[in-house]
């Protein structure tokens, strides 16, 4: 019985190493991982997931409108396919979510859906709320605060690091504008001891 799994994260918590690590780990054991991420994550050009710590990945990239369901099907029709890894999953839209809980239970193929919990104003993304309602199995990538505490909220900070915490969700650019604090130094916009 396949699953649907959601590891969610902070910035910067590693989450696309462990990515990374996971579809190794796969192909290792002989088996066939598809690795798929939304176009609107475009950290080092199209179709490359990567890791501060060096690590890449190819990735199939999708659209918004894309059927994933239809995609994972044509894909498996294609070829051995034996899990679907996603980067970004806080960017499939509704319509995308339940599209991989079909392929779970109508392929039987097991999706593990990588993503960030909540926006720099502290709110849900749109699929991680999604995949938090629909995922069989929900796991939480730790990172820690500079304080040493938790860090489960993402402060988007000015170069001159202050916290801002209204303006647009998705501001596709550099991961440095981004900081991961816990709740109480994000609330406080601090940044740094
Ligand atoms: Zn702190």
């Amino acid at each position: 019985m396949a699953s649907l799994h959601f590891k969610y994260a902070a910035m910067n918590s590693g989450k696309s190493t462990q990515l990374i690590q996971a579809h190794f780990n796969y192909l290792e054991r002989g088996l066939e991982p598809y690795a798929l991420a939304s176009e609107l994550h475009d950290r080092d050009g199209e179709g490359i997931i990567s890791a501060r710590v060096g690590l890449s990945l190819k990735a199939d990239i999708f659209g918004l409108d894309c059927d994933l369901f239809e995609k994972v099907d044509q894909r498996n029709q294609s070829g051995k396919l034996n899990v679907v890894i996603i980067d970004e999953g806080q960017f499939l839209t509704k319509d995308q979510c339940y599209q991989l809980a079909k392929v779970v239970d109508d392929l039987n193929i097991p999706v593990i859906v990588y993503g960030l919990k909540t926006d720099f104003r502290g709110e849900l993304f749109d699929g991680s709320y999604h995949l938090f309602c629909l995922a069989d199995k929900i796991e939480e990538l730790k990172t820690i605060c500079w304080c040493g505490n938790k860090a489960h909220m993402n402060a988007r900070i000015t170069e001159n690091g202050i916290v801002v915490r209204s303006g647009e969700q998705v501001e596709v650019g550099g991961n440095d504008r981004y900081v991961a604090l816990c709740r109480k130094h994000y609330l406080q916009g601090q940044v740094q001891a």
